[in-house]
């Protein structure tokens, strides 16, 4: 349930509130927007105290959360979430982000060749993975901590936030060492420990839905991350299996308005896996700013042919800075910034 506070309660009240909420079990979720302080009191059974908290002094008014995600929720917090990242760098505001790099950490040379042309077209973060979650045992499995360090180096270099995957529990004190951004792998979104290990650090957590996971187990997963006190949780689309074959996924733009209307949490749109296939990516990325994405994510590569995974969707280059200057029109179309 959510504990709305009156204007002006002393410290010592919102003390005994907080206080009473530990006590009873629960762990109490302050929110302070302009006006109002509000405390999300969540838990199972919550609500059989509601008029016992009703009746204190400091109290405005109770109100039960309906949606199964609490958190996560806009009964929660009304307005957008804006999420602070790194270098300045925040999500969920007018200015759409664009995250950039290869699939997969390769190289240095490679790693800072992408970084330089995706920085130059207006890319504000760097992405690349460390820890593959690849189909095949016998793929790329990535360069684990060397390309951890490739990777902060490149950041360091061209003054961006970076963004790297952890797959493991294991792997999470790494990535928050290295990385601004941890991300969740779609193959990952039901690993409700690995969610909760997210959860219990500060960093950022750039959440990837399952390629066959609902809207509501979505941000059921992101509440996991929520639930542990890290409130910056980015949602990102990257396409869901449907019976269509003719791309690699279908990518679920309808998730945009929805999510947008159940949640407060800044919206990632990923067109890259969601097609599968160079051509379309820069299509795709355009209507996913006209429906209302605040940032993306998108592969490149200096050499598609030879990457080491995910070349038939990287873009090159120039087929990115191309793309970068046509989202910059639609941006501003639905009155959002994109490139400074
Ligand atoms: C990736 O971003 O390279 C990746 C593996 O994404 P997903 O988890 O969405 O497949
Ligand atoms: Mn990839």
């Amino acid at each position: 349930m959510i504990i709305t506070l009156k204007k002006g309660v002393t410290k010592k009240e919102f003390d005994a509130i907080i206080e009473r909420i530990k006590k009873l079990g629960y762990k109490p979720h302050v929110s302070r927007g302009k006006d109002v302080t509000i405390i999300g009191m969540i838990g199972e059974f919550a609500e059989k105290y509601k008029d016992s908290f009703e009746a204190m002094e400091a109290v405005e008014h109770i109100s039960e959360i309906q949606k199964p995600y609490k958190l996560a929720s806009r009964e929660f917090h009304k307005e957008n979430s804006i999420i602070k990242i790194a270098r300045g760098v925040e999500i969920g505001g007018k200015k759409i982000h664009v995250m950039a790099g290869p699939c997969a950490i390769e190289s240095k040379d490679i790693v800072f060749n992408i970084a330089k042309s995706a920085k130059h077209s207006g890319a504000t973060i760097l992405r690349g993975g460390a820890f593959k979650p690849r189909s095949s045992p016998y793929t790329f499995q990535g360069l684990g901590e060397k390309g951890l360090r490739i990777m902060k180096e490149a950041g360091k270099k061209y003054s961006m936030p970076i963004v790297s995957e952890a797959m493991t529990i294991k792997q999470i004190p790494l990535i928050s060492k290295y990385c601004d951004i941890i991300q969740i792998g779609a193959r990952n979104i039901q690993n409700y420990d690995l969610l909760k290990e997210a959860g219990k650090q500060s960093k950022p957590v750039l959440l990837k839905r399952g390629m066959a996971t609902t809207i509501k187990e979505f941000l059921l997963s992101a509440e996991y991350i929520l639930s542990q006190g890290n409130y910056n949780v980015l949602l990102c689309e990257r396409g869901i299996r449907t019976f269509e074959t003719s791309t690699r996924f279908t990518l679920d733009l309808n998730a945009v308005p929805v999510l947008k209307k159940l949640s407060h949490l800044p919206v990632v749109l990923d067109p890259s896996h969601g097609t599968g296939v160079r051509e379309f990516v820069a299509t795709m990325a355009k209507a996913s700013i006209a429906a209302g994405a605040d940032a993306l994510i998108i592969e490149m590569h200096p050499k598609p042919e030879e990457a080491f995974s995910d070349g038939p969707q990287s873009l090159l280059p120039e087929q990115f800075a191309k793309m970068m200057g046509e989202l910059n029109l639609i941006a501003k179309a639905v009155g959002r910034e994109l490139l400074d």
